[in-house]
């Protein structure tokens, strides 16, 4: 009988830590440890640094079986390669291929991916996708979105992250919702986009567009300064009470539902998984159902509307989940779903 592999390395390589974790084929973290990306730092700084931890990791692994090793970055990835393009929180790394540095030097295999693409993934085989008792078969079409300073996600497939002709698909966050002449600016260089007008960074804005003059409590959590009000902020004081806190976030359930009912009709997902700080905030609120509602109005069939909404299981430990789930994937797929 072969042997099979008992655990896997997952790093999640973001704009201020490299996270990395031992994962088992349950998703289960065994280890984990982070180390920050210095400021100033050249490429191959980074690199040395994250290669480190990665070898720690290893060490961490002991004598159990590696399967491999899955890293989840920010940005376009050719996932035949493992080379990064343009990758948004880690500028200098923009053509190296992950998998051609690390492969040799680990000697194992190294998976690179989509940070977004692959939390669907984590979520799907570890998280609100996970086969239960509750939830006997996976879901077929699972979106996951991530609401935080800006807004991502990922569709699986039938266990298939679907990523586009350049791995650059579900740019979720960038689809218009707003295309009247005063839609905000979005980060992407378009206006009125959903990132524009339903992010952390797009509630913290509004709220400080909409404040002066006004006896709101918001201004009275920022200790009178426009400039320090946070989407935390935001909610807190519409947990108080606040009008015009309501009615900002009024506006953002309004635009995340519209730019859900696009999801629904282009994806036609079973379930859609939402993440991040502002979903936290959402959660608080009881929003959730709101949203969900308001989807189920707008979409256009029967059908469209056999989905259910779900808040994300794995928090931030959603891109580590991925980048293991992309080990096992590839190794012939979790415990949980082998037939
Ligand atoms: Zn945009």
């Amino acid at each position: 009988m072969t042997q099979t592999p008992e655990v896997a390395v997952a790093m999640d390589w973001g704009g201020t830590w490299a996270r990395a974790a031992v994962v088992d084929r349950g998703g289960n973290f065994q280890w984990q440890s982070r180390v920050a990306n210095a400021a100033g730092a050249s490429k191959d700084q980074l690199l040395e640094v994250a290669g480190n931890l990665l070898t720690e990791a290893i060490e961490q692994s002991g004598s159990r079986w590696l399967a491999g090793v899955g890293v989840a970055v920010a940005g376009p990835v050719d996932s035949e390669t493992g080379t990064l393009f343009d990758p948004p929180n880690l500028p200098l790394l923009d053509g190296v291929s992950l998998k051609a540095l690390w492969e040799p030097s680990l000697g194992c295999p190294v998976l690179v991916g989509n940070d977004a693409n692959l939390a669907a993934l984590g979520e799907y085989q570890f998280g609100a996708g996970r086969v239960s008792r509750e939830q006997p078969v996976p879901p077929r079409t699972l979106v996951y979105m991530t609401v935080s300073t800006g807004i991502g996600g990922g569709v699986v497939d039938r266990g298939q992250m679907f990523l586009g002709a350049n791995g650059l698909a579900v740019e979720i966050g960038h689809m218009s919702i707003d295309n009247g002449d005063s839609a905000p600016a979005c980060s992407c260089g378009s206006r009125g986009c959903l990132e524009s007008l339903a992010s952390g960074t797009a509630i913290a804005r509004i709220a400080a567009e909409r404040v002066s003059g006004e006896d709101s409590r918001i201004l009275e959590q920022a200790g009178g300064k426009v400039e320090a009000i946070t989407s935390q902020m935001v909610f807190d004081a519409a947990a108080q009470g606040d009008g015009l806190a309501n009615a900002i976030l009024d506006g953002v359930v309004f635009a995340l539902a519209v730019g859900l009912t696009n999801v629904l009709h282009l994806y036609n997902p079973d379930l859609v998984v939402l993440g991040g700080g502002v979903t936290n905030g959402l959660i608080q609120l009881d929003l959730l159902p709101r949203i969900q509602a308001l989807m189920m109005e707008r979409a256009m069939s029967k059908r469209h509307r056999d989905f259910r909404l779900v808040p994300s299981q794995l928090g931030d430990a959603v891109g580590l989940a991925g980048a293991a789930a992309l080990v096992w994937q590839e190794s012939g797929g979790p415990m949980s779903v082998k037939s």
